[in-house]
């Protein structure tokens, strides 16, 4: 007898149906199995899926499947309740989320290979030569949140200042899961995993000894196709135990999740930025409802979304549906920075670093300490600009200017990636006197070593400056390698962009200076505050590590800015992370924007302006009736911040609504117009939805 049965297949055209298509096949298949369906002339991976039964077959010949995946079990109910989960809510079809969240060698590896790849022998387990490592007990602090983990059901807010040992939390946790069921597994995410290299070591550290090498497998995009397939069979399996990756991890097939882990929540890199721009924080936390597994999420400056969730009762109001924990003590006796505003007002034009904070960091190099600054603009100098005539250095492609890239004399645009030389003279008057305007990191570090050349270390030798950002690391390993150097000492000053402001636990670094922040203070971007504050928070947070260190020389962090009363500072000096959420929350609350409001944009892109604006202000138009009646607000196009890149105009088009509920059934039911949309205005070279976008 034969059977019909759906499979869940990538086909984008069908993104408003849903991507299951219908095939017969001899045998009965299990849901979750994967198998090989023809679609055209091609052969696709699939998904069998469940739940809704497809379309009647009409009278057309049903196809047969290809084959069935040998050797790996279905997937679970769970696992795919989440991509259809995920598929829905973020306005994408279950096909896409499901084939994108699979490794790509299920699909590229032929019959053949695919049965020699199983053949394979599982290589013996390495025995763990690790030292047998430290634990250490339990601060106060860490020993209450345990017990309030293990006491409730979360989702958890850990609220933990920097350095007061959420990682030690996250261990332990992980540690009585693994005790306590033999078969449980834990899912570990963060926010970009080269930048934190020591996680990885630490959780391999603590549990290889006891569960083995193998027991801990590494999830994120910079493993090769091969190493990814084995991970993923690891942990589709079960035999590995924790999953350590990204945000793409969260869709990593685990049969046995109890436990997920979301470091750094407040991290903007858990969105995913195409196809299907999920949130991996947000589904994290759906996962575990799902899957019965607890959640941690863990940060020492939230996301305002999940501080707002974890909100304490009030007389009025209920509690949030997360349950806040609060670590504030730093382990050991490292003190946070002591907060120095410069203000800059009353610095002579043009200056760069104020005497006074050129004069600290003077003073520290000579005592062997380390300094971070951080400038969030990478090469030479944004612009270039020639005196004459007024000609900048636009990138003919984009609405944006290319940035002056000093070390190899080119003009770079940060959106296309259009590359050119130099121009010995300006293009349009020939004036030979061009120069940069602005400032990027690249010749922040040429400034310093200027202006530090007389500066000796405590040994004699003349002191190094090192510069991490994403034109220096963009060699495979440089990131580790520059880390390293800094770990090791050799790097006196070092200056780079946010990424030297993450998790990296600089023993020696006792002074962080800012620059250039002014810009997030008033931006259009309503969340540029919040990750301006967090930043700085971060970074304050790379001071003073080291206990010993800051007895001898209390740590700083300078701020120079022409706005130093500004209640961030403010709060910033204070380390006051509550104070600045709540003022920040009564202003959303006042405007009615996230957490008070649910928000998506519709994005389009043509090659015109108008073009790709007709089409959303079309979309409006059709969506308007149901939009009214779901008190949805719809707001007109407006052209993208940055209109064009790469010769392509884009548009987006907002929509708000004080329930998220109204919203998905808005957007669900609105889907359909818009994809019909495309044969009336066939400018549009593509659209996309946004649920709750992060910039705006
Ligand atoms: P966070 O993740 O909050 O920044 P970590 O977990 O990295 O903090 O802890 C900061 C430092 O304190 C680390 O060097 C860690 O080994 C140490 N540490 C954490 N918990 C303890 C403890 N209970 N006793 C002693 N040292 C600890
Ligand atoms: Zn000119
Ligand atoms: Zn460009």
């Amino acid at each position: 007898m034969s059977h019909q049965i759906s499979v869940m297949v990538h086909t984008p055209a069908h993104s408003g149906i849903g991507g299951a298509l219908t095939y017969e096949s001899d045998t009965a298949q299990a849901p979750g199995t994967l198998v090989r369906v023809p679609l055209g002339s091609r052969e696709l991976l699939g998904v069998v899926w469940s739940g809704h039964h497809p379309e009647p077959a009409e009278a057309m010949q049903l196809r047969a499947i290809a084959s069935v995946l040998a050797g790996v079990p279905p997937l679970s109910a769970n696992w795919r309740q989440l991509v259809q989960f995920a598929a829905h809510y973020y306005q994408r079809s279950a096909g896409e989320v499901a084939l994108a969240a699979l490794p790509s060698q299920l699909r590229d590896l032929n019959a053949e290979q695919w049965a020699r790849r199983l053949k394979r022998k599982p290589k013996v387990s390495a025995s763990f030569e690790g030292a047998a490592q430290h634990i250490p007990t339990p601060t106060d602090e860490q020993a209450q949140v345990l017990a309030d983990i293990a006491a409730n059901e979360g989702p958890f807010l850990l609220f933990g200042n920097t350095g007061s040992g959420k990682t030690e939390v996250y261990l332990r946790a992980a540690q009585s899961v693994l005790e306590q069921n033999s078969q449980a597994q834990i899912l570990v995410m963060v926010p970009e995993i080269n930048l934190t290299p020591q996680l990885e070591e630490r959780f391999r550290a603590r549990f290889a000894p006891q569960w083995g090498a193998d027991c801990l497998v590494a999830m994120h995009s910079s493993l090769t196709p091969a190493q990814r397939l084995k991970n993923w069979l690891a942990a589709h399996s079960g035999e590995a135990r924790i999953v350590l990756g990204t945000r793409m991890a969260v869709f990593a097939s685990m049969p046995h999740l109890q436990l997920i882990v979301v470091d750094e929540e407040h991290d903007p890199s858990y969105k995913q930025q195409e196809g299907a721009r999920y949130s991996a924080r947000d589904l994290a936390v759906y996962r575990g409802q799902l899957e019965g597994a607890k959640v941690i999420l863990g940060s020492a400056t939230p996301s305002l979304e999940s501080w707002h969730h974890s909100r304490p009762a009030t007389a009025s109001e209920p509690a949030g549906r997360y349950m806040r924990l609060a670590m504030p003590s730093r382990v050991g006796q490292g003190a946070l920075p002591l907060v120095r505003r410069v203000d800059m007002n009353r610095q002579p034009y043009k200056t760069v670093f104020s005497n006074h904070l050129l004069d600290a960091m003077r003073e520290r190099v000579t005592r062997g300490e380390q300094i971070l600054v951080l400038l969030n603009r990478r090469g030479y100098a944004p612009v270039l600009h020639c005196n004459d005539c007024g000609w900048k250095s636009e990138c003919p492609h984009c609405s944006a200017y290319r940035v002056f890239h000093k070390l190899d004399r080119t003009l770079r645009c940060h959106h296309c990636g259009f590359t050119q030389p130099v121009p010995r003279a300006c293009p349009s008057c020939g004036n030979l006197d061009i120069s940069p305007l602005g400032r990027g990191t690249e010749q922040l570090e040429e400034h310093l070593a200027e202006l530090l050349a007389d500066v000796r270390r405590s040994d004699g030798e003349h002191i190094r400056i090192a510069r991490i950002d994403a034109d220096s690391t963009r060699l495979k390993g440089e990131l580790e390698r520059q880390l390293a150097e800094v770990h090791a000492g050799a790097v006196d000053v070092l200056v780079g962009t946010q990424m030297i402001a993450k998790g990296h636990d600089f023993r020696r670094v006792t002074l962080v200076a800012a620059l250039n922040t002014d810009g997030a203070l008033f931006s259009s971007d309503f969340r540029a505050p919040e990750r301006l504050f967090s930043l700085l928070m971060q970074a304050a947070g790379r001071a003073g590590r080291d206990a010993n260190m800051s007895l001898v020389s209390p740590c700083e962090m300078w701020v120079q800015s022409h706005h130093p009363l500004h209640p961030l500072f403010e709060a910033l000096k204070q380390h006051d992370y509550p104070a600045f959420a709540e003022q920040q929350l009564r202003e959303r609350e006042q405007a009615t924007l996230p957490p008070f409001s649910f928000q998506a944009l519709v994005r389009a892109e043509a090659r015109s302006q108008e073009a790709a604006q007709g089409f959303l202000n079309a979309a409006r138009d059709a969506g308007a009736a149901l939009a009214d009646e779901l008190l949805v607000d719809l707001y007109p196009a407006v052209p993208m911040t940055i209109q064009r890149v790469a010769n392509i105009e884009r548009a987006q088009m907002l929509i708000e609504c004080t329930s998220r509920k109204a919203l998905q059934h808005f957007l669900a039911n609105w889907q359909a117009d818009l994809h019909a949309m495309r044969s009336t205005h066939r400018q549009v070279i593509r659209w996309a939805v946004d649920v709750d976008p992060l910039a705006i």
